[in-house]
């Protein structure tokens, strides 16, 4: 479980979070406004989020074999707010989500969460989802599901995203929890990973070698 574990958190060195500056997308890629949920399958509904997605697939390919990548966007004016992608080696708090967010509060400080749609190439475990409630980033969009990106041997929690917003009901209420946003390509993405993983099981530079393809 050991080695199971620190493959999990996966080195990713060379990485480093966010952008030297937010950009303005232009004005037709905001998401769409939404209420209600998805059916976490499928490949999304509606263009603006997955040209959001392809950005937060855009960071999860900094690390190939731990493609986990997040941006936050600005929900009305669909300004690009923050990025991140899986830097687990450093730190085992630094998911995808959890790095954007951290980029986030270093641009934007600790306020505005609620204006804001968070994208994520998997679904958010429980830690992440757990920050996503504190923090009150109401809007969340996953691409693989987590029983998907288990099947790719990555260990999960067995909490879905769903789950544990609910559990923080009291005080939490999601505006839009939407799974599936281009799923088919990340899936793909996921399963590419454990491939380099499995033929390079001792690279922990989170390139791949020149042999990889
Ligand atoms: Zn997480």
């Amino acid at each position: 479980m050991d080695s199971d574990r620190r493959r999990f958190l996966g080195r990713c060195s060379g990485v480093v979070a966010g952008v030297a500056a937010p950009f303005a997308l232009p004005q037709r890629a905001a998401p769409a406004p939404r209420t209600g949920t998805g059916t976490g399958t499928g490949t999304g509904t509606g263009t603006g989020h997955e040209r959001f997605m392809w950005l937060a697939v855009e960071q999860a390919r900094r690390n190939p074999r731990w493609p986990f990548g997040a941006v936050i966007v600005h929900t009305r004016t669909g300004e690009v707010l923050a990025r991140g992608v899986n830097t687990g080696d450093d730190s085992p708090l630094l998911h995808g989500e959890v790095v954007a967010m951290n980029d986030y509060v270093r641009r934007q400080g600790n306020q505005g969460w609620a204006d804001t749609t968070l994208y994520t190439t998997g679904e958010p475990c429980s830690m992440c989802m757990s920050a996503m409630a504190w923090a009150d980033l109401r809007r969340v969009v996953w691409a693989s599901s987590i029983d998907e990106i288990r099947r790719t041997d990555v260990i999960q929690i067995d909490l879905t995203a769903r789950q544990v917003a609910a559990s923080a009901r009291s005080f939490y209420t999601p505006e839009l929890l939407l799974g599936g946003v281009l799923a088919d390509h990340t899936n793909h993405l996921f399963r590419e990973a454990r491939r380099l993983r499995e033929r390079y099981p001792e690279t922990e530079t989170g390139t791949p070698s020149a042999e990889a393809s």
